[in-house]
């Protein structure tokens, strides 16, 4: 390539550059409303409770309030608890031991009503700045928890308060009344090829 050459391309990368420059900046200055976040995670694929946890630890690392609710009892310990915890991060877990084997309708629901009713208080306390519900969507799904409750609660919670509910197959009410919604798509997942869940990695 000669000098001329280069120099051209060189101008039209700084060209192409600055107009990216002037359309983020535009729309940087557009985002002015400063309020707290809901976001859901959905999907199939494997990432979204700890993409949420991700966000609780950067909430966390700037010295705010996160909490976390589980509404669904792992199998194993779940090693971001043992963590976070540590870090001041509460945790509310459903009691009886709620996993995907348990069939029992009625200790099911009063599991997932004890673990909501925390959940809600904490939806109305505005010293807290992130409430993760995790698994919440099945929740919803099995009907154990009701849904118009569940938007009013995130609906009416205090103005810069963030909230992130994870789960497969969410709801359409509430990827509605999400700002952010995220759909986790399963390309392939280890599992599928036999290889174990592992510890550090899954949970
Ligand atoms: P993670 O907690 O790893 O972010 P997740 O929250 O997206 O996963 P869940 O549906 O909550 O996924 O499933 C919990 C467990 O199931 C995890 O151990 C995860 O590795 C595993 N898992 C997630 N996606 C898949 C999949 N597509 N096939 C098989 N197992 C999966
Ligand atoms: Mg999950």
């Amino acid at each position: 390539m000669s000098d001329s050459e280069s120099n051209k391309n060189q101008q039209k990368h700084r060209q192409r550059q600055q107009k990216v420059k002037e359309q983020v900046d535009a729309k940087v200055a557009a985002a002015d409303k400063v309020q707290g976040i809901f976001q859901v995670i959905t999907g199939n694929g494997k990432g979204k409770s700890t993409s949420g946890f991700g966000t609780v630890a950067r909430c966390a690392g700037h010295g705010k309030q996160a909490v976390v609710a589980q509404f669904i009892k792992g199998m194993w310990e779940c090693g971001e608890r043992n963590l976070l915890e540590k870090a001041g991060v509460p945790f509310a877990v459903m009691k009886t031991g709620f996993t995907w084997e348990t069939q029992n309708r009625e200790t099911d629901t009063q599991a997932a009503q004890q673990t909501w009713q925390q959940a809600k208080a904490w939806l109305q306390d505005d010293s807290i700045d992130l409430v993760l519900l995790d698994e919440l969507t099945y929740m919803v799904s099995y009907d154990y928890i009701d849904l118009e409750e569940v938007l009013h609660a995130i609906a009416h919670r205090p103005k810069m308060q963030s909230v992130i509910v994870t789960g497969r197959g969410a709801h359409r009410k509430l990827t509605e009344l999400a700002d952010t919604v995220s759909e986790v798509r399963n390309v392939k997942h280890a599992f599928e090829s036999g290889i174990k869940a592992l510890e550090g990695f899954d949970f």
